[in-house]
């Protein structure tokens, strides 16, 4: 094997793989490489989530310019994407319902926001209980947003098609292999993979999602700046339950600065529907299992303990809907009965299938506050992207874009052709929109 390269991504998430998309497309001469401990790209939250490429109402168009900007824009890059490489793109469409006059203010507060960041007259309708009775009888609501520029996709499929088309621009993929250090040696970076053998980059990207943290930590970077990891869970509804309703239901979370979101009537890609996803406290990036949790409980909560997280988990707020979470982690009536409140005919009894769990790592500052918005940080080697959460998948084409662009204007990674095309389009004219 090679030892030595231009640029190696740690992480062969959506986001690692789309970097690697856009670097490959415009750099033909650098050797770049992606390094994933699993054994196939996508395997930890990119193949994992609820699959919408969501139209971006939710986000305020001054705190979250750049994810509100990406989500647009990343809705028209998969649709295209995913017809040029025959994957499935559904336009289906979402409701986002209030169950109080209190909601039903947000839901006004939503239509602003989507319609300031991009969205049409014709793609989102704010509508009154009688109006969407008409259309979705079986939702119980008191008013309900319908954004019709929403769709449905299987991100693992397109992370998968992604890792093709770089490989065939040179990208080479090193799967099975972990970071496991990564030190500063004559102006490069050694890094040390699986705890055994050495390879050596100029610059590093660090895209590993769960981990990205201990990634910056490991070259210095970021060291105020700590993670909680919340698992999201799934169960799978019977056929009977499949044409319940036309779209997939949300609503108005209760806590939005906190990553408690109220689990949705999903409808997936394939027709298939879920409930899901609760946000529940575990103590790995990858803690699926009682195994794997047990196993880092301890260094988990001393690391919290020793960071702005030790204020989190004393927080009485956090605590309450902590519980809450792993209550309906327990208790498969509990989960289900937070989506009954709006759609009331789906009985627990009749679920009896999981699906399969993703799980979010929320930063937090020294404040033991959850950081709204991505981090970006940098030093002269080596970039890092934290907290990179929903909707990240919907973003990652343009905001990988955007960090290539990035990389360039600073120097910190010049490429070899700004304009050259990417697949189906021309690097500069995707720049240009997250710009405007
Ligand atoms: C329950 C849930 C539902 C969601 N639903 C949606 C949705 O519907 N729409 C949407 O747009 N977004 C959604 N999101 C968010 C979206 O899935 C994420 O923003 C996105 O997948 C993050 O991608 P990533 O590549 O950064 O991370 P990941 O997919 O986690 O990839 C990081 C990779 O880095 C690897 N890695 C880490 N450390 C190392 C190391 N030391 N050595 C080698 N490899 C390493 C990991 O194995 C992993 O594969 C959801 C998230 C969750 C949790």
């Amino acid at each position: 094997m090679v030892h030595n390269f231009d640029v190696v991504i740690v992480g062969g998430g959506i986001l690692g793989t789309s970097i690697s998309y856009f670097l490959s497309h415009l750099n033909k001469l650098k050797k770049i490489l992606v390094i994933e401990q699993a054994h196939s790209v996508a395997f930890h939250t990119s193949g994992r989530n609820t699959g919408k490429v969501h139209a971006p109402y939710l986000y305020n168009p001054e705190k979250k310019r750049l994810f509100a900007k990406t989500a647009f824009h990343g809705y028209e890059m998969w649709e295209k994407y995913s017809e040029l490489r025959k994957l499935p793109f559904k336009k289906d469409g979402v409701i986002e319902v209030s169950l109080d006059d209190k909601g039903t203010k947000v839901l006004e507060r939503y239509l602003k926001w989507g319609k300031q960041n991009g969205l049409e007259e014709e793609d989102i309708k704010l509508m009154d209980k009688s109006e969407l009775k008409k259309i979705e009888p079986e939702i119980k609501c008191e008013g309900a947003l319908y954004v019709y520029r929403d769709g449905s996709v299987d991100y693992s499929l397109l992370t998968h098609s992604l890792m093709e088309d770089s490989i065939k621009q040179g990208v080479k993929f090193l799967l099975d292999t972990k970071v496991s250090s990564i030190r500063k040696e004559k102006g490069k970076l050694k890094i040390e993979l699986n705890g055994e053998h050495e390879i050596f980059t100029r610059f590093l990207i660090n895209a590993a999602g769960g981990q990205a943290i201990d990634i910056a930590h490991e070259v210095g970077i970021g060291k105020n700046f700590t993670d909680v990891h919340f698992r999201g869970e799934y169960w799978k509804a019977p056929k009977e339950y499949h044409n319940l309703t036309k779209t997939s239901v949300y609503s108005v979370p209760e806590f939005p600065d906190y990553p408690f979101l109220d689990p949705h009537w999903i409808i997936r890609v394939d027709g298939s529907c879920e409930i899901g996803p609760n946000a529940v406290p575990v103590f790995s990036p990858y803690g699926y299992s009682k195994e794997e949790n047990i196993k880092e409980f301890i260094p988990k909560v001393l690391e919290m303990l020793n960071s702005g997280a030790r204020k989190t988990i004393f927080n009485r707020q956090f605590q309450e809907l902590a519980i809450n979470e792993i209550q309906s982690s327990m208790s498969k009536t509990a989960m289900i009965e937070r989506v009954k409140r709006f759609l009331p005919r789906i009985d627990a009894n009749r679920i009896t299938v999981k699906g399969t769990a993703g799980i979010r790592s929320s930063v937090i500052d020294e404040d033991g506050k959850f950081v709204p918005d991505v981090i970006l940080l940098n030093d002269e080697r080596s970039f890092h992207i934290l907290n990179y959460n929903s909707p990240g998948a919907t973003g990652a084409l343009p905001f990988s874009a955007h960090i290539v662009n990035s990389l360039n204007q600073t120097g910190l990674l010049e490429s070899e052709d700004i304009n050259a095309s990417c697949g189906p389009w021309k690097f500069g004219d995707i720049v240009e929109k997250i710009k405007n």
